[in-house]
């Protein structure tokens, strides 16, 4: 199938093919990647943009609009009513922040693959944020110019003994998209209606004002530790109502002014968790204490 890049102008429900105008090079996987780490994109994207043909939109063509980011940085219990259905003592302020393997990422009407036939693996719905330049030890007061702009994620996730990392990167597990919404299409991500719905059941509905660390703080504390990329996704954290996904669930995240990103779920590769590689090896041994 011949994959093209383009920007989607939702409202005119039209797609505007921009790979030629922004002369993305031949052989490139990740259009939108390449363009964002191009110093000048904003200014090539207005130019592009201006000049593109318009055809109508076909929303079921759409794949991930970023194929495989440099980091997925992620924010553990980041809503209050989260903290309390899982019973946490803790939040993002004693936490941090978490990685994510960047091979997890899927995109719109893509396939969740569960991993194991006799854990819980969950669904989280949350609001992602997409660097747009390289950012280190950023106030957040200016936050916001670092970011490109903003989409739905998915913060697929295991509830097992394992760390964060291990749990939620299995290939799959960060859904994103529709696609994404430049920044200046929002004027408040502090402000945004977040819906999560499995099947017909509206599991969870928050608004990022509830966000314990708002975008700004969050890119103010992740580019304290760590350099920020281009490309770069933080997906921001997942409120209250969180629960188990079943083969053939449908998901979908709705975020006001971002789009609806949908995908489904496939149970039938998921395996015993006792059978996953090592889980043997200790089983007679007397326990060891935990490093
Ligand atoms: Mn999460």
């Amino acid at each position: 199938m011949d994959k093209r890049f383009g920007l989607v102008a939702i409202d005119e429900n039209e797609v505007r093919p921009l790979g030629a105008a922004l002369n993305v090079p031949d052989g490139i996987e990740d259009p939108l990647l390449w363009l964002i780490t191009q110093h000048d994109h904003a200014d090539r994207l207005t130019s592009a943009v201006h000049a593109a043909a318009r055809e109508p939109f076909d929303y079921a063509a759409l794949t991930s609009p970023i194929v495989r980011p440099p980091k997925i940085i992620a924010a553990p219990v980041n809503y209050l009513d989260h903290k309390i259905e899982m019973s946490e003592q803790k939040s993002i302020a004693e936490y941090g922040v978490f990685l994510k393997a960047s091979t997890s990422v899927i995109g719109p009407n893509g396939t969740i693959t569960l991993p194991y036939s006799d854990k819980r693996t969950d669904q989280e719905g949350e609001l992602g944020v997409v660097i747009g330049r390289a950012a280190r030890g950023v106030s957040r007061e200016d936050a916001l110019d670092y970011v490109f702009g903003y989409c739905c994620v998915l913060d697929i996730t295991v509830r097992s003994t394992e760390d964060r990392s291990t749990r939620k990167s299995f290939d799959t597990f960060t859904p994103l998209g529709p696609w994404i919404t430049t920044r200046d299409e929002v004027s408040d991500p502090g402000a945004l209606d977040l819906q999560c719905w499995v099947g017909d059941e509206r599991r969870q509905a928050v608004s990022t004002g509830e966000l314990l660390f708002d975008v700004p703080l969050l890119i103010e504390y992740a580019s304290s530790v760590m350099t920020l990329e281009p490309g770069d996704v933080i997906a921001t954290g997942t409120p209250a109502g969180v629960r188990e996904l079943h083969h053939g669930d449908a998901v979908k995240v709705a975020i006001s002014g971002l789009g609806e990103l949908r995908v489904v779920v496939d149970g039938t590769s998921a395996i015993p968790y006792s059978t996953r590689p090592g889980a043997a090896r200790f089983a007679g041994a007397r326990p060891e204490t935990n490093m």
